[in-house]
């Protein structure tokens, strides 16, 4: 097997094979490349941060890196990460991030976005086109901030409402599906739906964007409606909607966090999807691993909480003081607006759902920028890794590092082709690499402290540059890339 692997060099991007030593010699991992299976003792040689090699032999190396001990895998990446900004970054490279992507709820306009990170990013980055930003201004709400620097939104924050609440009438549903596809032409990553922050937009709307998506064949991203919505349907309801949405228009589709949408349903939820793939329909799903969802205080995702009994709000937990909330303290912070992290999923389901190895891994991390946040953003890969794979054993290595690698950059491949070179570990793919130590990984970032690096993430390098050397941040470098989309 390893004789296939002997000493090959290609050029970057496919430029004439290169001679003379390689910019880096990763010696004595084991390297684990869930595309091919490849799970042995090899060096990497790595040069214009392209892998050259896979070896058992040495070339001349301008540098090596003795890899003793660690597992070389993919570096990892997140298709759901809010956290886009340099302080988020530094806790997604200490967890093993590579390429963070905000797909959720996307942004918009998409170019200044993209503009005002190309050249500073730690990591390699890319949005989808936010259907919230273009109803706002759709709605004729006036976009106040156009730098691209704006934070991550999840509504209200302009003079109305209403293009938060209110169904679109046929010329404004018109004029979103103009705008949504204009924004593709800017390098969007497909459509962003955190439809239950926009109540107002109705069945008929997101049906109708689903197949301006397929049109374009562009993914779609989504937070599922909320279950209220549908009466007596149950959590399982809003996964039905958007299959359908996906059958009828041959819409990829991809659902966020089904560990927090789908709750204890997620048996069903994942049978559901699974049905729906073996009869063609193109639909994945992600979760990340914990019991507590986090979410703007401010935002419509609470507006059913107004009225609540008294007990309901000590599931509520205030991130900046880490207290439990009282119905008083909630119409309080309300008002004031923030992070919350909403307590109650129950462990069993939890693990459940992280064990299942067609459930893709990803944070839903929220910015640091903002000030304290929910743990997952800085610690649900070593998590999977550590607490998941190494300490409950409810999941294989392989099957975690295909969750959080090849899994998420195949859902990308056909908007993003150069994802068909990232997620893995072989001759010519990029020089993403996460080497860690399997009996020490594990996550630190708790829901009192989420602000603490994860451990055990040794190495981490970005297109052949390192950003994490030793288990410290490396200074004053910006490899990251953008990941854009290109449509026909
Ligand atoms: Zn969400």
């Amino acid at each position: 097997m390893l004789g296939a692997l002997g000493l090959l060099t290609v050029g970057a991007c496919g430029a004439a094979p290169e001679t003379g030593p390689v910019d880096l010699l990763i010696t004595g991992g084991r390297v684990m490349d869930p595309d091919s299976g490849l799970d042995a003792v090899v060096n990497v040689a790595v040069r214009n941060g392209v892998i050259v090699a896979l070896t058992e032999e040495t070339p001349e190396a301008l540098e090596v890196l003795d890899a003793g001990g660690l597992v070389v895998a993919p570096g990892f990446i997140d298709l759901h990460a809010h956290g886009q900004d340099p302080e988020s970054s530094r806790y997604q490279a200490r967890d093993g991030v590579t390429t963070a992507m905000e797909l959720e709820i996307g942004v918009y306009p998409v170019d200044p976005w993209y503009a005002a990170r190309e050249g500073r990013a730690l990591i390699h980055f890319g949005a989808s086109v936010s259907h919230q930003g273009a109803r706002r201004e759709a709605f004729g709400v006036m976009v106040a901030e156009r730098s691209g620097q704006r934070a991550f939104s999840l509504g209200r924050g302009g003079a109305s409402d209403a293009f938060l609440y209110e169904a679109a009438s046929e010329d404004e549903l018109h004029r979103l599906i103009r705008l949504m596809q204009r924004e593709l032409d800017q390098g969007g990553l497909g459509f962003g739906f955190g439809i239950s922050y926009t109540p107002g937009a109705r069945h008929l709307e997101l049906w109708r964007l689903f197949a301006a998506a397929a049109d374009r064949q562009v993914p779609v991203f989504i937070h599922l409606r909320s279950a209220g919505a549908f009466r007596a349907g149950g959590a399982i309801a809003p996964f039905q909607e958007v299959v359908a949405n996906a059958a009828a228009t041959g819409a990829s589709v991809h659902i966020v966090h089904m560990n927090s949408s789908a709750g204890e349903t997620a048996p069903s939820a994942l049978e559901l999807i699974r049905g729906a793939q073996a009869r063609g329909v193109d639909v994945t799903t992600e979760a990340y691993p914990y019991t507590a969802s986090a979410s703007r205080i401010e935002s419509a995702l609470f507006d059913g909480w107004v009225s609540r009994p008294e007990e309901a709000y000590q599931a509520l937990q205030w991130v900046d003081t880490g207290e439990r909330l009282t119905a008083a303290t909630f119409r309080g912070y309300r008002a004031q607006g923030g992070w919350v992290i909403m307590h109650g999923r129950s462990e069993e389901t939890n693990e459940w759902i992280v064990s299942q190895p067609d459930v893709i891994a990803a944070s839903d991390g929220i910015p640091f920028s903002e000030g304290r946040a929910h743990p997952r953003g800085a610690g649900t890969f070593a998590r999977i890794l550590g607490r998941y794979v190494r300490e409950r054993g409810v999941l294989s290595l392989m099957d975690g590092l295909r969750k959080m690698t090849l899994m998420p950059a195949q859902r990308l491949e056909t908007v993003a082709p150069q994802m068909a070179s990232k997620g893995r570990v072989q001759v010519g793919t990029d020089a993403d690499l996460t080497l860690f130590d399997p009996a020490r990984v594990i996550d630190l970032a708790t829901y009192d402290a989420p602000d603490q690096f994860s451990a055990g993430i040794r190495h981490v390098l970005v297109a052949g540059t390192f950003v994490v050397r030793d288990e410290a941040l490396v200074d004053g470098v910006a490899p990251g890339q953008a990941i854009r989309g290109q449509t026909p």
